[in-house]
């Protein structure tokens, strides 16, 4: 009888390189694995080349995808950044210059403006959305993918907000980071964080195969420890707590009918917990919406 380590033999994890890992699901073309030493979870077949990945997202179609055009971005971030923003403001008070990677139509970088002494700049591979950033953050906008990026100055706060899933090379980017960040620099990374018992039914859509890999509940340890950093900072919110919020189901789709019956059940008295109830008695624990602060670790024998 085969044993699972031998099932999976020839499958290696993005992460840490080891080829013990389980079959979680399938979604769509791919199947979800979860390694079983960094508990990272990646799709299957892995993109085996990045520049391929980056192209897709360069070129991708707003019409054929469900992806949101540019303005309803801006509108849908205001829901992303309500509850994070004061974290994201505290580290930004005292910073020099911000790198805002997958910035999207700009909105962190337009609120930021508040800080008239700060240096702000963003990546966003996506045309029409780095086009709409620059426009209402007036800051530059790289269409460079972060792991080739350089710039002439350090930043004190670099941050990925719901984009670590996307990017391809977690070698190449983490290595980037740390060559971006001043020395008491500080990532600032929001991320959902899975449980080993996650279900497929948890999540409405995994997004796959835009979304390659999803974080395990001890892979950001892993991460932090592999790279150089340390993990300062870990909140943990329920995915019920942002799923169900009042601010999401506000924020625009691209269905109009859609969006017509989450104003309806978002202006429904006790609707929302009510939803976020039943939810929680059926996925409770299974997934959450994590954000993760991290500094550079510094040893004096440290590999970097
Ligand atoms: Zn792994």
């Amino acid at each position: 009888m085969a044993s699972k380590a031998d099932s999976s033999s020839k499958i290696i994890c993005p992460l840490c390189g080891k080829n013990e890992n389980e079959n979680r699901f399938h979604d769509r073309s791919h199947k979800v694995r979860r390694c079983l030493s960094c508990e990272l979870f990646f799709i299957h077949p892995y993109p085996q080349n990045v520049a391929e990945v980056h192209e897709t997202v360069i070129d991708y179609d707003y019409e054929d995808l469900d992806v949101l055009g540019p303005a309803r971005h801006y509108r849908s971030s205001q829901y992303t950044y309500h509850l994070i923003y004061p974290i994201i403001r505290e580290y930004c008070r005292n910073a020099s210059a911000v790198l805002d990677v997958g910035c999207g139509s700009g909105y962190l970088l337009e609120r930021l403006s508040e800080f008239p002494d700060l240096h702000r700049v963003g990546i966003e591979l996506n045309a029409a959305r780095a086009a709409y950033a620059r426009r209402v953050s007036g800051c530059e906008i790289f269409q460079t993918p972060v792991e080739a990026f350089r710039y002439h100055r350090h930043f004190d706060v670099i941050t990925l907000i719901n984009v670590l899933s996307h990017i391809p090379s977690l070698d190449d980017l983490f290595y980037a980071l740390r060559g971006l960040l001043s020395p008491k620099g500080v990532l600032i990374i929001k991320a959902g964080e899975m449980s080993k018992h996650v279900e497929k039914e948890a999540v409405f859509d995994w997004g796959i195969p835009g979304h390659m890999h999803f974080l395990g509940l001890n892979t950001m340890q892993f991460i932090a420890d592999r790279y150089g950093f340390a993990l300062i900072e870990h909140q943990r919110l329920p995915f019920s707590r942002v799923f169900f919020s009042k601010e999401r189901w506000l924020a625009p789709g691209r269905s109009r009918l859609r969006n017509l019956a989450k104003t309806l059940i978002a202006h429904t008295p006790y609707a929302l917990n009510a939803l976020a109830s039943r939810y929680d008695r059926r996925f409770g624990g299974q997934i959450y919406s994590s954000l993760f602060v991290l500094s550079i670790r510094n040893e004096a024998n440290h590999a970097f």
